[in-house]
């Protein structure tokens, strides 16, 4: 796959900044006509940086975002917050260690409204979630 653009941004994980990153992905991603759905899903994978990864603290998350040549778009979460013990099970939907307040769901709308969503993690670490969907292009360029 052709690697025709692509940014990258650091950002502390303060729920006031999910909106940031929401809108910043969404800006960048605009020319490819994204839906409420795809831009959900990365909400989603902020939300649980903040929120799980970064449970009683503050730290870093790292989005990359990168178009490819038929409007193949890759976007990276990335945290170093506390991970995941059992990935298979904290995909399964209804699945949380959040709760009463939490749904569970937040992998399964990421699953919905992407391609394909890989997710590798480190138990004390971080965690990288990898979402990816083929957008339609407006641009005759990518
Ligand atoms: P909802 O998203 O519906 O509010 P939720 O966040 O618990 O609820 P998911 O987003 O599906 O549901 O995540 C399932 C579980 O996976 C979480 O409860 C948490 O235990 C774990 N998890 C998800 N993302 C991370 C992360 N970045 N770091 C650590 N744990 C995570
Ligand atoms: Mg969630």
């Amino acid at each position: 796959m052709k690697l025709k653009n692509e940014m990258s941004l650091t950002f502390e994980s303060r729920s006031s900044n999910e909106g940031f990153a929401r809108t910043a992905v969404s800006a960048f991603i605009s020319q490819l006509a994204p839906t409420i759905g795809e831009i959900t899903a990365v909400s989603e994978a902020v939300t649980n940086c903040i929120v799980h990864a970064y449970k009683e603290s503050v730290g870093l998350i790292y989005i990359s975002v990168k178009i490819f040549e038929g409007a193949v778009v890759v976007i990276k979460i990335r945290d170093k917050g506390c991970g995941i013990a059992d990935i298979e099970q904290a995909m399964e939907p209804l699945f949380t260690t959040g709760g009463e307040e939490r749904a569970g769901l937040g992998f399964a709308v990421m699953q919905s409204f992407t391609d394909k969503v890989k997710v590798t993690s480190r138990e004390g670490k971080g965690t990288t979630v990898v979402l990816e969907k083929r957008l339609m292009s407006r641009i005759k360029d990518v």
